[in-house]
């Protein structure tokens, strides 16, 4: 392992066994920010280099950006070309608390795009369309998003598209039109785990009617958004939340979850492993450990694995007083879901995946 570990270039042939799980990032694109913004923008850049120099079972690649067509799969036509055309008013601008620049534009379609590689290299194995069934490699991450404040019509809260809700429509889409002849094939449900701290507002807004997606949201009840909006399963916390108390409302939580299925249980999962529940986090208002939020993440991909769900990860929140805390703790995530990558064991392996894809449509 010691020399898996110095290896400076991650050749394919070293990681057969041992992976990567594939991991997608928009750090290059960086907006610019007035002095003294409270944004952590070099966050995603340290996570990347902490995931390419200590996670070897992790292969980060840089993502293509999401397209008009794309996002308008979860966003109004008027958003999309507000944000690209750069005539955002500055009310709009001050909601999402950046301002606007063409960096900002394509940093948001990067950060959609991550979510979507993830999502189709989860789901059918492959981070570009390549057609066909495809061969589920289980679990996949974006190294930023979850930009789950942005509604259809508006950004908000340091979110300009919705990742989780682009790539659900368009996963759904893609599983519809690549499992098209074959016999007995289900439409594809979501199933939408958000533990950041802040309650997913925007993925709940855009999915209200939708009875084809889960949203569950495990937020800080007196944190923004002061208004909520009302998802499939809201567990609300107290301020100062600990780690015991935590646990056992997650799994309470993901048992309702996997239960509400019914017969018709998800194909597909978003995981928004937030790292603002933490103890030092400045927007957090919970006082969860960094032990505590390994085992929330190990929890829930434990459950989506032992199910068969494949899951993208998308980072979320992490607003630590010592971003190097935030870092750690999501490269933790990082390293958790290698472990799971790891076991999922289907990877390369058509026929599983197949056996996979029939397992659930058997199942629906
Ligand atoms: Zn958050």
């Amino acid at each position: 392992m010691q020399a898996v570990f110095a290896a400076p270039q991650h050749s394919r042939g070293l990681f057969l066994e041992s992976g990567p799980v594939r991991a997608f990032h928009s750090d290059t694109f960086v907006l610019p920010l007035p002095p003294g913004h409270s944004f952590p923008m070099t966050k995603y850049r340290l996570l990347r280099e902490a995931a390419e120099a200590t996670l070897p079972g992790v292969r980060v690649t840089e993502a293509l950006p999401a397209s008009d067509g794309e996002l308008a799969l979860a966003h109004e036509p008027g958003w999309i070309a507000a944000v690209a055309e750069g005539t955002t008013t500055p009310a709009q601008q001050r909601e999402i608390g950046f301002p606007w620049s063409p960096r900002m534009v394509e940093r948001a379609r990067r950060s959609v795009g991550a979510t979507i590689q993830a999502a189709r290299t989860a789901l059918f194995g492959d981070s570009n369309d390549q057609g066909g069934p495809g061969s589920p490699e289980g679990v996949a991450a974006n190294l930023a998003g979850g930009t789950h404040h942005a509604y259809a019509h508006k950004g908000s809260g340091y979110c300009v598209f919705n990742d989780v809700a682009v790539a659900a429509r368009l996963m759904q889409a893609e599983w519809h039109r690549r499992r098209a002849g074959i016999a007995g094939a289900r439409l594809l449900r979501v199933l939408v785990i958000d533990l950041d701290v802040h309650q997913g507002n925007g993925t709940a807004s855009i999915f209200r009617d939708d009875p084809t997606v889960y949203t569950l949201s495990m937020h800080a009840a007196r944190n923004f958004p002061f208004r909520k909006e009302p998802g499939d399963l809201d567990v609300e916390l107290a301020d100062g939340t600990t780690d015991g108390p935590y646990l056992e409302v997650l799994d309470a939580a993901l048992d309702r979850a996997f239960g509400d299925h019914g017969g018709e249980p998800p194909g597909l999962a978003f995981y928004l492993a937030g790292a603002d529940p933490h103890e030092n986090d400045r927007l957090g208002r919970l006082k969860l450990s960094a032990a505590g939020l390994a085992e929330r993440d190990r929890r829930v991909l434990e459950r989506l694995r032992s199910a068969r769900i494949p899951v993208a990860l998308s980072m979320a929140g992490g607003y630590g007083r010592d971003l190097a805390v935030t870092v750690s703790i999501q490269r933790r995530t990082l390293e958790l879901a290698w472990e799971s990558w790891r076991a999922w064991g289907a990877r390369g392996s058509a026929a599983a995946g197949l056996a996979d894809a029939a397992t659930r449509e058997r199942a629906a």
